[in-house]
């Protein structure tokens, strides 16, 4: 009998330098597979054609060796023979699965404007999300596969069941989310064409043999997407561990606009080490915030001790 490789991953958009955010998810990620002997795969989520650079991806790249988190697998220019490992190479890949839940009459096409999604949906969100009300939703599901003119218009959805998906957090323990209520049918395709993050991700994560899903605590409840899409394409899901924000010193959450926490600007100040320390102690893996080697943290990572709040506030 084979064992399987336990493998996890990390899948940055290559939108812009990372902050210290996405180096907290990078390290997390890598921590958790290599203190278990596992693999680690790098996959380059440039589903949009607007914002992904290959210039950035080649950039987190050698963030991530300077770093010290190198990946096993995968990269812009792909080691490894599970790939293509960069999302817009992997089209047909999608269009095969798509096909295979539009042939159980799962989805439709949905032509609502934002603003009309926005005066729909009802009561807004708090947070922000949107929860599609159904508005295109057919009265009978399971009709006609749509044609290739059906297909190039509209954004295609998923019909999402009424009940409750429940799955363990490494962190944040037991999650139980409702589809129906926490985002309506969600999008597979935009109407443009261009792939859903939702829908790739899972293929990726599926047939690259992910057993561990590591990254930001921003997506902890899209996980309940990705588990029902993981069965409905037959799929085993992954375990899951989120891994908490780190804010500004204004406690807003970084973005890749906050120049100070970006690599671009931390290289110029610290050591590889002193930024892992400094992360480190932040999150709670150490009991100081003294500067460490990324391989030597694996050596004693437990998700036991990290902190899980929301939101972890980082003034340097
Ligand atoms: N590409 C996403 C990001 O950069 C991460 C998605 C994931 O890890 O599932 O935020």
């Amino acid at each position: 009998m084979t064992t399987a490789v336990h493998k996890g991953r990390f899948a940055p958009s290559p939108t812009g330098r990372m902050h210290l955010g996405n180096v907290a998810s990078a390290l997390v990620s890598w921590l958790s597979v290599k203190s278990r002997g596992g693999k680690w795969l790098l996959r380059i989520e440039d589903l949009d054609p607007d914002r992904s650079r290959r210039e950035h991806s080649l950039i987190i790249e050698d963030d991530l060796r300077w770093l010290g988190l190198e990946w096993d697998e995968g990269g812009t220019d792909g080691i490894g023979y599970l790939g293509p490992y960069s999302q817009s190479e992997r089209g047909q890949i999608y269009s095969e699965a798509l096909s295979k839940i539009e042939a159980a009459g799962l989805t439709y096409k949905c032509t609502c404007t934002r603003a009309e999604i926005m005066a729909s949906q009802a009561p807004h969100e708090s947070d922000g999300r949107v929860v599609y009300a159904g508005t295109c939703r057919p009265q009978r599901l399971g009709g006609s596969l749509p044609n290739e003119d059906e297909r190039r218009h509209g954004v295609t959805r998923l019909v999402v069941p009424d009940r409750e998906i429940r799955f363990c957090d490494k962190l944040y323990g037991n999650q139980s989310v409702n589809l129906a209520s926490h985002c309506g049918d969600f999008a597979l395709r935009r109407a443009d064409g261009v792939w859903a993050y939702q829908l790739a991700v899972v293929i990726d994560d599926a047939l690259m043999g992910v057993t561990e899903v590591v990254r930001g605590s921003d997506l902890l409840l899209s996980s309940a997407q990705q588990i029902y899409l993981f069965g409905l394409l037959g799929y085993p899901a992954p375990e899951f561990g989120h891994v908490p924000l780190i804010c500004n010193s204004r406690g807003i959450r970084l973005s890749k606009r906050d120049q100070s926490m970006s690599m671009g600007e931390l290289r110029k100040q610290y050591k590889p080490e002193e930024i892992i320390g400094m992360l480190a102690g932040t999150l709670g893996l150490t009991s100081t915030e003294k500067p460490i080697s990324a391989a030597e943290l694996a050596t004693q990572f437990s998700w036991a001790s990290m902190k899980p709040g929301a939101k972890i506030r980082l003034e340097i």
